[in-house]
Parts: C-alpha cells; sequence; structure tokens
C-alpha cells in the first residue's frame, strides 16, 4: 500500500481504490450478499422494497477542507444520505460512494474520508458495498443510500391532515450557528462547530415514527420553514408552528446575542440541522423522541400559508449563511 504522503495523481486510481475497499471491507457487515469487489453489490430487501436516496456534497459548497476534517466530511456524507432514508421510516443498510477528487488531493485524505463514511454508516448497522471514483478539477463526494422499511408503511410528505399535531426530533439553528462562527473566522463554540461538521440525525426516530403510524414526515436539510412548506405542499394543508415551543437552546441563543444576530433566522432559516419533523393524528402515542412545534390546519382560499409562525407568515431579517464562500 502506497505511503500517505502521496496524492492521487502519484498512485494512481487502482491504488486508491484498493486504500478506500481496504477500510469498506474491514466494516462491512455480514447481511450484504456481494460486496465490494465485483462488478456490484448485492443487498437483500427482506421487505421487497428498496428506499433509495442520493446526495451530493461538493467542496466550496458544502464543505471546506480547512473547516472539516477528511472524516468529518466522510461522516456528514453519509448522514446527509441516511437521514433522508430515516425521513421515510426506514432503516439504512447500504451505502454507495462515487468520489471526483483532483490528483492533488492527498490518499491519507481519502482514506480518511472513507473511515468517516464507514464510521456514520456503522451507526445503524449499514455497510458501504461499492462506489466509483474519478479525476476531477472539483472535489465531490456522493452518497446513495439504500434502506429497508421492514413491514411497516413508509412515511410520505404528503399525508399530514387538518388536525394533526407537528412534532420535531431533534434541535434547531445549532448547525447554521456553527457555519456563522466558522465564516467569521472561530472554531469555538465546539457544540456548535460540531453540529455544522458532523451532524447527528435521529435515525431510530425515524423508524419510531413510522411504527407509531406518522401521517408525514421530512428531514431538515433546508430550514424548518422550507421542509414545513415541503410537507404543507404536498399535503395541501397548512402547518402552523407555535414560537414558544421552538426556541429554548440557550447555546445557540446566547451565541445569537454575542453576534448581534437575531436566533431566529437561525433557529427557522437556518438549514442543515437533520433533525425530523412529523405530523402525528391527535390519537397516536407520539414516539419520546419527538416533541410539539405546531399544528396542522386547512388550507383556506385567502389566508397566509402554507407554513404561519404564530398566526403569521415569518418575515425574516434576511442574511443568513446559505452559502459558503469559495475556499
Ligand atoms: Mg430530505
Amino acid at each position: 500500500v502506497a505511503s500517505d504522503d502521496l496524492t492521487l495523481a502519484d498512485v494512481g486510481e487502482f491504488a486508491l481504490i484498493d486504500v478506500l475497499a481496504q477500510v469498506f471491507v474491514a466494516s462491512a457487515r455480514p447481511s450484504v450478499e456481494v460486496g465490494l469487489g465485483d462488478d456490484a453489490a448485492v443487498l437483500a430487501a427482506p421487505s421487497g422494497r428498496l428506499v433509495v436516496a442520493v446526495d451530493q456534497m461538493i467542496e466550496g459548497r458544502h464543505f471546506r477542507r480547512d473547516w472539516s476534517s477528511a472524516h468529518d466530511v466522510g461522516r456528514k456524507a453519509a448522514a446527509r444520505a441516511m437521514s433522508d432514508i430515516a425521513a421515510m421510516g426506514a432503516v439504512p443498510t447500504a451505502l454507495l460512494v462515487a468520489l471526483a477528487a483532483p490528483g492533488s488531493l492527498p490518499l491519507a485524505w481519502a482514506r480518511e474520508l472513507a473511515e468517516g463514511l464507514a464510521t456514520e454508516a456503522s451507526v445503524v448497522g449499514a455497510s458501504v458495498v461499492g462506489g466509483d471514483t474519478a479525476e476531477s478539477p472539483t472535489l465531490v463526494v456522493s452518497v446513495t443510500a439504500f434502506g429497508d422499511s421492514g413491514d411497516r408503511a413508509l412515511v410520505t410528505r404528503s399525508g399530514a391532515r387538518p388536525g394533526d399535531g407537528v412534532f420535531l426530533a431533534g434541535r434547531l439553528g445549532r448547525a447554521a450557528a456553527g457555519l456563522t462562527v466558522l465564516s467569521r473566522g472561530h472554531r469555538q463554540p465546539k457544540s456548535v462547530v460540531a453540529a455544522h461538521r458532523t451532524p447527528e440525525p435521529p435515525y431510530a426516530a425515524g423508524v419510531a415514527a413510522a411504527a407509531a403510524s406518522a401521517t408525514s414526515m421530512i428531514d431538515l436539510s433546508d430550514g424548518l420553514l422550507a421542509d414545513a412548506r415541503h410537507i404543507a405542499t404536498a399535503s395541501g394543508v397548512v402547518i402552523d408552528l407555535d414560537r414558544s415551543l421552538l426556541g429554548g437552546d440557550d447555546d445557540v441563543e446566547a451565541m445569537a446575542r454575542n453576534f448581534g444576530l437575531d436566533v431566529w433566522e437561525w433557529v427557522l432559516v437556518g438549514g442543515e440541522d437533520y433533525g425530523l419533523l412529523a405530523t402525528f393524528a391527535p390519537e397516536a402515542v407520539v414516539p419520546a423522541a419527538f416533541r410539539p412545534i405546531g399544528r396542522v390546519s386547512e388550507l383556506r382560499e385567502g389566508r397566509e400559508g402554507p407554513v404561519l409562525v404564530d398566526g403569521a407568515t415569518h418575515r425574516g431579517a434576511g442574511g443568513h449563511e446559505h452559502f459558503m464562500p469559495p475556499s
């Protein structure tokens, strides 16, 4: 195996694939019927259907190498794809990874990326079962996640009904706060920086929500208001969020005060928290990971919506940092 001081251009594609495969084979689960090393992987699909999602992370857009380690990027790339599987109420089982990278990328970075991917996959018992590499001027990590729903009904975005409660598993505003910290040249506080670098989706809560007959569900990638809008639009309803139930994160509130920023921009608009937003009928026994944050109501002509905060459309101050400058 080539030395870690070398770049991808020094060692070539086959050596790169060897390095990645060593990491993935070492962490693979026995449930994979045919894994790495053949033309394609073979997966069991016990429920008779596959739940599939893909996600890309592009350097300069979604991550910066001076802000996140290779291990962080690997963990986040896997988490983002597996969060989508969890948001359907399924359990992630396998990942495919496509890496496009410049020849100047250190081999050690690629190995650490693979270790991060394998680490996050192992959180839910999934394996990396294959992938592809290509030379590219831009570093891109693409992850396709496969999941299994068992005997549970899958949860889509379109089933929310007037009278349902709106519930959240996870925290709000921490990843946006972390991104602001990093973009202003700081590395502290660690808790919010970690929320940006390595989100921890509540995978088990997605399964629990499906088992408890959630009527709709989505993972929070674009920000609470935007993701709530996805459910409201798909379901043809209004989602009314209760501001008094959304705050309460002392770290995030203190940081917003220190920076002179509006904490609600982080909580309502900031993305990438990777919690789960779900709706449940009034009679449902809502899993403990979820807390109530609002209600679903009827879409009516002439009324504001489809997402309201305390009964009104949120008019943000703007100025949140959705996009990073190129590194
Ligand atoms: Mg999603």
